[in-house]
């Protein structure tokens, strides 16, 4: 990491720079090391789209628009992933609550 003021690279553990002497705050490195990803958003998203293509498979809608892209289809896969991906994010929320 580097120091703010002078950018000269300190270690991670320095509370001050060895060259400016300006105060280096651990707290931000820490932060960003801990960000917290939406990572069940992203799993549940894939899954409605996933659980939606199982219940209404893309067989039965492409025999009715002889073959082609059913936009409906698509745009109701959507909002499930969708729907699916809010669940997974209050999940998300809900962990990276209890972890601090
Ligand atoms: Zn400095």
């Amino acid at each position: 990491m580097r120091c703010l003021n002078c950018l000269t690279v300190v270690a991670d553990n320095d509370t001050t720079c060895p060259s400016c002497r300006a105060p280096i705050s651990p707290a931000k490195s820490a932060q960003s090391a801990e960000r917290p990803r939406p990572v069940f958003a992203l799993i549940f998203m894939v899954m409605g789209s996933g659980i939606y293509n199982v219940y209404y498979p893309a067989a039965s809608s492409a025999a009715k628009t002889g073959g082609g892209i059913d936009f409906q289809r698509c745009l109701y896969a959507g909002c499930v992933g969708a729907v699916c991906a809010v669940f997974g994010g209050l999940i998300d929320h809900f962990l990276n609550a209890g972890r601090k």
